[in-house]
């Protein structure tokens, strides 16, 4: 029936018949001539309908935007002066024959071109908003990308196995979904926060090698970039070291970058997680941006300065400096005093910075800040030699705990480096290896895993696991790409023993661990190989690569930031029927 897409319908058919399918996407009465734009997936074709076809003339006549119709006529060129180069189909025009509405539609609250849409609007009307060009360029930019990942993976010896949506609560970092069970009541699956325990138990079961497009879900608090279900490529192999798995799974990312947009990546340096956060802030770093962080807590002890001591002196204190080269001439004063309410976001008490005028002049002449007076002339020297400071540039400076330190001046960096022309364009993925097996729950007073609790501590501190949690350095690491953390994983723990060390590390009863875990604890003493693998953040992944901010806008049904279908209507309330059925009684939440 269809001769081609509209908008693929090109000189390669002039002269011939066509019939084409598609949505009036504009309609224009040039005074006896209509032209009709008609669009489909693949972009707009234009139509021409003559007066000395009645017929068609007389539907042309009657179309109104989004009518779905079909179209048949001659394709010929342009005339001189009406070519449009943006299009595909922008050397032809088809005149038509035949033209028959095929289906009308009611007045779209928006035109598909529309670009300023509230996503209010966009999110109710989704099924229009997926007509627009963007849209469908990032889903078959989605579809892309999974197909490049399934090819990669495929060839690699990878099986794509599904596994259980309806599973288990167990304690494994987010909040989860439950779903009630009729069968059983009183009892309740969860949805799962990933595939974890799965792959694993496919790794024990010797299948070598498994790999899924699958969706997880999280109950997270409302923060920014974040759907309750979303969608990891999870992946778990058998037998390879850290660093084979590493390896393998760049390989997937370069392929994946040249199959969609034809990108060869450069091989990914290695960071490991104590020199990221030194040097960047950050265990996710944007390296495009070329400003770093100095160490300067050595020194810091020694000065005369109380901020800058006093943070030095605390267990996890840090005092660091930011240099931003030719900063003196790309700050105002204004800039400069609302970058403090900036770094306050992340805990930061203050910002001192210092103007450099004249690096050879160790005194407020030559480093212009009030906190110079503070510092002798000895330590300002190997301030200036360390960041190596000159004539015109800013120094910042962060002293507090670590992290304050880290995620400030880590934040600043970002900040400044976007905004004053410090970051250069392109792909800078890295590695980011060595993390801490382990964070210190401040407001449980417990330690937690930093990962996930399946994560194997690297062999030579595994005897420091119950004693000095705080040592243990894990086989754990994550991918970062220009500020984002596109995928994550590890080697797991494969002796039972060492996974019941871990759960007494993280003050897990031996009856909670029985109860919750005692399916691995008992699969992990079958045989188990040494495993490990990693999982990537699909939404985010397409989105970096289609330049758009938001993974909603990768996501054909995406949730609100209140986690609503505004479209379906969901979460919506269910009938007294359903709930006894499911042996639930609501509580009364009074409004105060
Ligand atoms: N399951 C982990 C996660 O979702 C990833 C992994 O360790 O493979 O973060």
């Amino acid at each position: 029936m269809r001769t081609e897409y509209c908008g693929s319908t090109d000189t390669r058919f002039l002269g011939q018949s066509v019939t084409l399918f598609g949505w009036v996407h504009r309609r224009r009465d040039h005074g006896g001539v209509i032209f009709i734009d008609l669009r489909d997936r693949d972009g707009l074709v234009q139509v021409v309908c003559d007066p000395d076809r009645a017929d068609t003339f007389a539907n042309a006549d009657r179309v109104r935007n989004e009518f779905v119709l079909r179209v048949a006529g001659i394709v010929r060129r342009r005339p001189e002066g009406t070519v449009n180069p943006n299009l595909r189909s922008g050397e032809i025009e088809v005149l038509a024959h035949e033209l028959e509405i095929i289906n009308a539609a009611a007045t779209p609250p928006f035109m598909i071109d529309e670009e300023k849409l509230s996503e209010e609007v966009r999110l109710k009307y989704r099924y229009l908003d997926l007509r627009r060009e963007p849209m469908q360029k990032a889903l078959r930019m989605r579809h892309a990308t999974t197909r490049a990942v399934r090819e990669y993976l495929d060839g690699n010896g990878f099986i794509d196995i599904e596994t259980p949506v309806l599973y288990k609560s167990t304690p494994e970092g987010a909040r989860e979904f439950l779903v009630p069970s009729r069968i059983h009541d009183g009892q309740f699956y969860a949805l799962p926060q990933s595939p974890q325990l799965f792959k694993q138990l496919l790794m024990i079961a010797g299948y070598d090698r498994y790999y899924q497009i699958v969706k997880c879900f999280r109950d997270e608090d409302l923060r920014a970039e974040r759907q309750p279900e979303f969608t990891q490529i999870d992946i778990e192999t058998s037998f390879l070291t850290e660093r084979e798995i590493q390896d393998m799974m760049e390989g997937l990312l370069r392929h994946v970058w040249k199959q969609v947009l034809d990108v060869d990546l450069a091989p990914f340096p290695r960071l490991t997680y104590a020199e990221a956060t030194s040097r960047y802030g950050s265990d996710k770093p944007d390296l495009r941006i070329k400003l770093e962080l100095t160490e300067l807590t050595d020194i810091a002890k020694d000065a005369g300065f109380k901020v800058f001591k006093s943070a030095a002196e605390l267990k996890d204190g840090r005092v660091a400096a930011l240099r931003v080269p030719g900063g003196n001439e790309q700050f105002t004063r204004k800039e400069l005093d609302d970058l403090t309410p900036f770094v306050a976001i992340y805990g930061a008490k203050g910002l001192a910075y210092i103007r450099v005028n004249d690096p050879s002049k160790l005194n407020e002449e030559g480093l212009q800040s009030p906190i110079v007076k503070f510092l002798s002339p000895e330590i300002l020297g190997e301030i200036v030699k360390r960041t190596g400071a000159v004539a015109g540039d800013v120094i910042f400076f962060g002293a507090d705990r670590r992290k304050v330190v880290n995620d400030a001046l880590g934040a600043l960096r970002m900040k400044i480096g976007h905004e004053k022309g410090h970051a250069e364009e392109g792909w800078r993925p890295c590695w980011i290896v060595d993390f801490p097996a382990y964070e210190y729950d401040e407001e449980n007073k417990r330690w937690a895993a930093a990962h996930h609790p399946f994560t194997s501590p690297k062999d030579e501190h595994v005897e420091f696991m119950e004693q000095d949690p705080g040592r243990v350095l894990a086989k754990a690491y994550d991918v970062a790409l220009n500020g984002w953390e596109l995928g994550g994983g590890s080697v797991r723990i494969h002796r039972a023993e060492v996974q019941a060390k871990q759960f007494r590390a993280l003050g897990i009863s031996e009856e909670e661990q029985r109860a919750k875990f005692g399916f691995l604890l008992d699969a992990l003493s079958y045989g188990a190989p040494p495993h490990g693998g990693i999982a990537f953040g699909l939404d985010r992944m397409v989105a970096m690569m289609a330049g758009v901010d938001q993974i909603r806008d990768v996501i054909a049904f995406p949730k609100t930031q209140r986690g609503q279908d505004m479209m379906v209507d969901a979460p919506s309330m269910v009938t007294e029927k359903q709930l006894r059925e499911l042996h639930i009684k609501l509580r009364n939440l009074e409004k105060a």
